[in-house]
């Protein structure tokens, strides 16, 4: 057995979403964190993407837990993928157990799976390997840095971190449990990157309270709030305020009433009796007495916010007098979405209050002053920046090395798939995996082959192209002509987007028509040369057809369809 660690990132890196890392040391293998990504394909019915596990089997028998650091999406929404593939033992804190658990549920999962919830400064022992649970301030709550102590040394992965000394909910970052494995000494140092463009520190969650205090008193009618639903020291904050301020509180929205559910069931969440009201009873209500905490702060079509904005929810509308706030970042590849919809509540009358208004949001992420603070703590051997795109993993390291005065040889950039081995004496990429995306259609949970997307993507750009052919059963010959039926092809769309040729005879002959005939003599010649063993078998003929028609249709307009065929024996 070798006595080297390795460490391979399986989505994070390079990519916002999807964070999810092997640890391995000789046959034991610990993953970290299983996070699902918004991939670009959303055009092409593509709800989530999630890392493709299927580079884990070789590991199969290897995998001894899996480790989250939180429950954000992007570190638990794969979870139910990857305990459906390898079911192992799940360690966690009680609030991203108790998101889990109603992730599982919905996956028919929940009586399967072992799931083990820890305490901050608990230490659990898998294997070789000894992992302590530091807990740590986010935007979320009950999360955790993970100190994993392996036979090589000390590597510690922070998780989604700020150093925020004053948060809403619980206690402040654990900077003591650090300081003492950097006492200790630490091998490996693997970072948030997610803020590291960011210069100074990053506000405590508190910071946004005098904002809302302000909004509250100015406003006449109702407030509105957008919020991350798993932004549970926000929902407090506009708890506490709309109490103060003797307006009651109706949640609107799936997921936003789900994770107030479990925040309140399990004790994150203070709520007076009496605060919340249900859409029904806010009718009752004057719009000076009540505010919605909804989703939909990314414009996302089908939230609450949306759609109050465009149309109603649940015949709830946005009016002239309302006030709303938008209480979350703009998550990159949104903007024309949220703008859109700012343009909406305009329209309606409303005004809006965001970020860069007035201070009514502020960050989970670590900027360069807060690792600063991180890295002197614990102080270790080597930093491998996590967590980001690649421009936030460089000036991560730009930050460390310019500022901390770490060499350049200890802070290690890595990338999806990179097998970075540690010995404890020195550290290097020394392979790559090759690590694709899986994609995940929500609706049924159910994969979407990356093959399904990739004609999606083929249909929308490029159209489609069907063709009929009858064949006589007995002499292998063309019965009549090939019906040929194109949508969306360039060069070879009628303007009623219908093309039909064969039976129904052009009135005018244009150079469409001239290549639609040219096409289907290029079919009935493939058809003539096909030998006799292909004309036997269907899905050969087919294949042969569509060969040489996308080869005719490629030549003569540049266009590469989806080309179908349809033989009917005679
Ligand atoms: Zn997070």
């Amino acid at each position: 057995m070798s006595s080297v660690l390795e460490i391979i990132p399986l989505g994070g890196i390079g990519e916002f979403g999807m964070n999810c890392m092997a640890v391995r040391y000789g046959d034991e293998m610990l993953i970290l964190d299983a996070g699902m990504g918004f991939p670009e394909e959303t055009a092409y019915g593509v709800d989530v993407s999630i890392p493709n596990f299927s580079f884990l089997d070789e590991y199969k028998t290897d995998i001894t837990a899996i480790v989250l650091t939180h429950g954000h999406e992007d570190h638990l929404g794969a979870l139910p993928y990857l305990l459906k593939k390898f079911n192992v033992p799940v360690y966690c804190s009680h609030f991203t157990a108790g998101l889990a658990e109603s992730k599982l549920e919905e996956h028919e999962l929940l009586g399967d799976v072992l799931l083990h919830r820890v305490e901050p400064r608990d230490v659990v022992d898998v294997g070789s390997f000894a992992i302590e649970f530091i807990r740590v301030s986010h935007s979320l709550v009950d999360c955790f840095s993970l100190a994993i102590r392996t036979p090589v040394g000390t590597i510690i992965h922070t998780g989604d971190y700020k150093v925020d000394e004053t948060p809403v909910i619980g206690e402040p970052i654990d900077l003591r449990s650090f300081r003492r494995y950097g006492q200790e000494g630490v091998l490996a140092l693997l970072s948030d990157s997610t803020n590291a463009t960011v210069p100074g520190r990053t506000p405590s969650e508190r910071a946004v309270i005098p904002a809302f205090e302000e909004i509250f008193v100015e406003a006449k009618g109702r407030i509105i709030v957008a919020a991350f639903a798993s932004s549970i020291h926000r929902l407090q904050i506009v708890l506490d305020v709309a109490q103060q301020f003797n307006r009651r509180v109706c949640v609107l929205g799936r997921s936003m009433q789900k994770n107030v559910e479990v925040a309140d069931r399990l004790g994150y969440l203070d709520i007076p009796d009496g605060l919340l009201v249900s859409l029904n009873q806010t009718k009752d209500l004057s719009d000076d007495e009540v505010v919605f905490l909804v989703t939909g702060s990314q414009g996302e079509a089908r939230a609450a916010l949306s759609q109050m904005a465009i149309q109603s929810y649940k015949g709830l509308m946005i009016e002239e007098g309302d006030t709303v706030v938008l209480s979350a970042r703009i998550i990159p590849g949104n903007e024309r979405l949220i703008s859109r919809m700012i343009g909406y509540i305009y329209k309606r009358g409303a005004n809006i209050i965001e970020e860069k208004r007035r201070l009514v949001h502020v960050s989970g992420h670590a900027s360069q002053e807060d690792i600063r603070i991180m890295t002197e703590a614990v102080r270790p051997k080597y930093v491998v920046p996590i967590h980001g795109e690649y421009r936030m993993l460089f000036r991560h390291k730009e930050f460390v090395k310019n500022h901390l005065g770490y060499p350049e040889e200890n802070i290690i950039l890595i990338e999806n798939g990179d097998v970075l081995e540690l010995d404890g004496e020195r550290a290097a990429v020394i392979d790559k995996k090759e690590i694709g995306r899986t994609f995940i259609d929500e609706s049924g949970f159910e994969e979407i082959a990356s093959e399904t997307v990739r004609q999606r993507k083929q249909l929308a750009y490029e159209g489609a192209v069907t063709v009929v052919v009858s064949i006589d059963e007995e002499t292998g010959e063309i019965v009549g002509e090939p019906q040929i039926v194109a949508r969306g092809v360039r060069g070879l769309t009628s303007t009623n987007g219908f093309t039909p040729i064969g039976n129904a005879v052009p009135t005018v002959t244009t150079d469409n028509n001239y290549l639609l005939g040219d096409a289907k003599r290029v079919i009935a010649a493939a058809l003539s040369g096909a030998s006799r063993q292909t004309l036997a078998e269907d899905a050969l003929l087919k294949e042969h057809l569509r060969v040489e028609l996308k080869r005719f249709i490629q030549k003569r307009t540049g266009a590469r369809p989806v080309i179908t065929f349809v033989i009917v024996k005679a």
